[in-house]
């Protein structure tokens, strides 16, 4: 079947709800920009779902700098060529007053989960991606839905939501899918200079280091964090936001390192914030899953 692309909530109700019989409907929802890394989500949920159907929309309320949703890339038609090329059956890329015809005035918000890491940074942040993904979820209504490893703090959230607020779905996670030298693929990438763009695997390595250090039996957190960050060199393009260890279900900062945690850090490169995580094993956890 011919990929449908719908920027309207009934008309993409009605395609979805004609394939529901034939069996489980994935989600990928997306800002758009389409690379590899959402490939490969839209490639399992391809391989595990009757029919896959993508989002596309840059959601302003979860963007804390108006020049940084302004600038979000927006190539609508290489997007749905990508989407068609994957076998995609519906693509929603609804105008912002679709999704918000108003002002909400209900909106879903986060407790703890959100202090840390991103959230202490980008104020709102994660109070916008819960409340379009919610959102989402009850105008598609998926069986199951795709979520990428490489925004971890988004992925543990959106679990927390679902749960929290009963939304009859399964989420999905999928690696991070990294260019050759590490750096975590993002719509963001292309905003990299070639001088940044040499810089910019150093946030892979630094947290490289820490589930390095981790792996090797170091058990405090702080002594790690601090080993990793002095990775990055001293550099006026280059600014560390954030190193951290935090536990992969909370998102409550560790002190001591006695099961498995999840090392995430922010990098600024030049006017381009870039983020990154990997799941640190202590050594008596690596043999098991
Ligand atoms: P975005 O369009 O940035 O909102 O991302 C849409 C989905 O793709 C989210 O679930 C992301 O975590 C996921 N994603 C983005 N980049 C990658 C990547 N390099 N590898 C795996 N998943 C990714």
């Amino acid at each position: 079947m011919a990929l449908r692309v719908h920027d309207d909530i009934a008309g993409l109700r009605a395609s979805v709800a004609a394939r529901r019989p034939r069996g489980p409907i994935g989600f990928v929802p997306t800002m758009g920009a389409l690379h590899a890394g959402h490939a490969s989500l839209i490639a399992r949920a391809r391989r595990e779902c009757e029919t896959v159907v993508v989002s596309i929309f840059v959601n302003p309320l979860q963007f804390d700098r108006a020049e940084d949703l302004a600038r979000y890339p927006r190539p609508l038609d290489d997007d749905v060529a990508l989407c068609e090329g994957f076998g995609v059956d519906f693509v929603f890329a609804p105008a912002p007053d679709v999704m918000y015809p108003s002002q909400p005035q209900c909106t879903v918000s986060v407790g703890q989960m959100a202090d840390h890491l991103c959230g202490a940074f980008r104020p709102g942040h994660f109070a916008g991606v819960a409340t379009v993904v919610v959102k989402l979820l009850n105008i598609v209504q998926p069986d199951v839905a795709y979520f990428g490893e490489k925004d971890a703090q988004q992925l543990a959230i959106v679990r927390r939501a679902v749960a929290d607020l009963n939304v009859p779905v399964t989420i999905a996670s999928v690696e991070t899918v990294r260019e050759p030298d590490g750096l975590a693929i993002s719509s963001r990438n292309r905003h990299l200079g070639s001088d940044e763009r040499r810089l910019a695997p150093l946030l892979y390595q630094a947290v490289r280091a820490v589930q390095r250090q981790v792996a090797e039996g170091t058990t405090d957190a702080a002594l790690a964090l601090a080993r990793a960050a002095a990775t990055i060199p001293e550099d006026s393009r280059l600014r560390l936001e954030y190193l951290e260890l935090v536990d992969p279900a909370s998102f409550q900062p560790i002190g001591l390192i006695t099961a498995p945690v999840i090392a995430a850090g922010a990098l600024w490169v030049g006017s381009t914030r870039l983020i990154d995580n990997l799941l640190c094993k202590p050594d008596h956890f690596s043999h098991q899953r």
